[in-house]
């Protein structure tokens, strides 16, 4: 299977074209055909298995779809990660994946001012990509607003855990609609990781690279 036998928008099949991405790795194999479903993916992948594009792909592809259907405003996809240093870098595949779409994501992350941050978040931005420190101040502040959100994605659960988000990731369930796509991914899998996973997705393909 290559890309370009996927049912996918001519842009990505292009910008991973000129990526030299040709074929999909394991990991976007097996889950591309279910988030372009709109099923939720419970996936056990380490970083360097192209879980990125795994979930970049199927994400740009839905929001282009949305936005050439109707005049969509607001965020429909959040992306939470552990660091600032993986936010940038998802951030970037996202826009490199979907360049010459009407796609846009950005990042939020703590550690420096919030101005130039909130000010991104009123130009119209499809995609967020955020670390939950940061996320959540900007929530409170009614900075960072969630009601139109169809794809929630956890990066590296486990690492977040680690930091001590698992409350805070549970609490943001009551900042987004219940009715929404979830990708949850994850290096490790414990009954901790386990017990948050399932409180977030619904009926998951599970995905263990
Ligand atoms: P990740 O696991 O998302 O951190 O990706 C690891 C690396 O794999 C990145 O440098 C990607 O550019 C690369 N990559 C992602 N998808 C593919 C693919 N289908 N073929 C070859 N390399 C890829």
């Amino acid at each position: 299977m290559r890309f370009d036998q996927y049912s996918l928008i001519p842009q990505i099949k292009e910008n991973l074209s000129k990526k030299g991405l040709n074929k999909p790795t394991d990991i976007q194999f097996k889950s591309i055909p279910h988030i372009l479903k709109g099923e939720d993916v419970l996936a056990i992948a380490q970083t360097g298995t192209g879980k990125t594009a795994a979930f970049a792909i199927p994400v740009i592809h839905k929001i282009q779809l949305l936005k050439s259907k109707k005049r969509a405003t607001g965020i429909r996809c959040l992306v939470m990660v552990p660091t600032r240093e993986l936010c940038i870098q998802i951030t970037d595949v996202f826009n490199d994946i979907g360049k010459k779409t009407k796609v846009v994501a950005r990042s939020i992350f703590g550690g420096v001012e919030q101005d130039s941050q909130i000010n991104t978040l009123t130009k119209g931005v499809d995609i967020v990509v955020a670390t939950p420190g940061r996320m959540f101040d900007l929530i409170s502040q009614g900075h960072l607003k969630l009601n139109q959100l169809e794809i929630l994605i956890l990066d590296e659960a486990d690492q977040m855990l680690d930091k001590g988000f698992y409350h805070d990731i549970k609490s943001l369930q009551k900042h987004i609609p219940k009715r929404r796509q979830t990708l949850f991914f994850s290096a490790t899998i414990d009954e901790k990781i386990k017990r948050l996973a399932y409180s977030l997705v619904v009926n998951p393909i599970r995905i263990q690279i």
